[in-house]
């Protein structure tokens, strides 16, 4: 939808678990995210974050092997998806993936998108997480009006955050 990229440095881990925060609060209504980066570029730490804010206080680990972990009591409910070891797009369609985004009042989060290309819908945003020297920059792309109304309260919760620093 737009080509406009909004970038964040993220200078550590807890950069990056703060600005996951500020996602779950920007998502407080339900959302569907991607999450693009190789291996180790901070997905799951950022998604830790959104759990966090949401109320989440367990271990969080990608679901590699399961390819889903819910989050079904947190309010909205969460889907973590990795799928980094799915074979085939259409695995996801056996998973009942069309089930999961019936409803807009979900969080649905999802890690390696591009291994269900041509079957996951498009996001309300990507988030890309990019290594850089020491730290991470994180790139956010909006693709439909509700996550362009994220972003911006992204944006805007970030701003807020400068501020009392
Ligand atoms: P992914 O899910 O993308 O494979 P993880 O979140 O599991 O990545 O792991 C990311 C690794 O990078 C962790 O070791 C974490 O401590 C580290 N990390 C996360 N964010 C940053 C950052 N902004 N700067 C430096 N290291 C980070
Ligand atoms: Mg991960």
């Amino acid at each position: 939808m737009s080509e406009v990229a909004t970038r964040f440095w993220l200078c550590d881990e807890r950069a990056t678990e703060r600005f996951g925060r500020l996602i779950g609060r920007a998502c407080s209504d339900g959302g569907f995210v991607y999450l693009d980066g190789d291996l180790g570029a901070g997905k799951t730490t950022l998604t830790r974050g959104v759990l966090r804010v949401l109320g989440h206080e367990g271990a969080v680990k990608s679901p590699t092997y399961t390819l889903v972990e819910p989050y079904s009591m947190l309010t909205p409910p969460v889907y973590h998806f990795d799928l980094y070891r799915l074979g085939d797009p259409e695995e996801l369609e056996f998973m009942g993936i069309r089930d999961y985004f019936d409803h807009n009042d979900v969080l649905t989060i999802v890690e390696w998108p591009q291994r269900g290309a041509g079957v996951l819908p498009e996001p309300d945003f990507r988030v890309r997480l990019e290594a850089r020297e020491q730290g991470r920059q994180a790139r956010l792309e909006v693709f439909t009006e509700r996550g362009m109304r994220m972003v911006d309260s992204v944006v805007s919760l970030s701003e807020m955050n400068e501020d009392q620093a």
